[in-house]
Order: structure tokens, then sequence, then C-alpha cells
């Protein structure tokens, strides 16, 4: 299934619920989480419908990985308080997934004493 009418995150990919988008290719999309966990913290989702980390093809595995290092090194890039990233993916209920489209969270860290941890 490509589109899945019940998930926010497929919505958010077609435009249907608004975003703030900072990359967008034809297969991956990446947008500011509405929690910002610290600022400029992103989610990396596939397009296509894709549960979790267990239901990814290959090409869509390729591609959404493939696009990780890219998305970090533009975000750090973007300032220069930035000194570091969490990249963190949930995937099942039991380990904190709370939206069953696949993501990878991208948490810039600014120093080693910020106040987000
Ligand atoms: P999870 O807990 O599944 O790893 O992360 C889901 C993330 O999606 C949460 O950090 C949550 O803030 C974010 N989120 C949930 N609904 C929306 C939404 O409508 N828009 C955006 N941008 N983020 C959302
Ligand atoms: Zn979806």
């Amino acid at each position: 299934m490509d589109y899945d009418k019940d998930c926010i995150f497929c919505k958010i990919v077609h435009n249907e619920i608004p975003s703030t988008v900072v990359y967008e290719d034809d297969v991956v999309k990446a947008f500011l989480d509405i929690t910002q966990a610290t600022p400029g913290h992103t989610l990396l989702v596939p397009k296509k419908h894709v549960a979790d980390i267990f239901d990814y093809d290959e090409a869509t595995a390729k591609a959404i990985f493939s696009r990780i290092p890219k998305l970090a090194r533009a975000i750090r890039d973007s300032n220069p308080n930035i000194k570091g990233m969490n990249i963190v993916n949930n995937n099942g209920k039991v380990a904190y997934q709370s939206v069953f489209h696949s993501h990878f969270h991208l948490i810039p860290r600014y120093s080693e004493n910020d106040d987000f941890s």
C-alpha cells in the first residue's frame, strides 16, 4: 500500500496536512517535528506508506538510508551552534513508536550541557 488514508504522515506527504518542509525529493520527505525536542528536530519519512523498519522493500530502504547522512549534514551546516545529532527510529508500540509510518528523528544537539537532554 503506497497511501494509507488513516495515516497522518501520508497526509503530510501529500500536503493534506500542513508541515514545515526541510527537504523533499521523489522518494522521501523531511519536515519539522510538531514537538521540537531541540530546535530543528526533523522527521525523515519515505513517501510511500511503510509502517516500520520491518516493512521496508529494498529500494525504499536504500533510498531512506542514503539520505540520512546528507540530511544530517544539511541540518548541521544550517547552524554553527549545532555540535552533534541524535538519530532515533522507534519500531512498534513497545518501542515507543506512536505514528505507524516509519520515520527517523534527526535531533540536533547544541552543546554537551544543553537543556534538552
Ligand atoms: P514516534 O513516537 O512515533 O517515534 O514519533 C512520532 C513523532 O511524530 C512525535 O515526535 C510527534 O511529535 C510527531 N508528530 C505527531 N503528529 C504530527 C503532526 O501532525 N505533524 C508533525 N510535524 N509531527 C507530528
Ligand atoms: Zn503513512
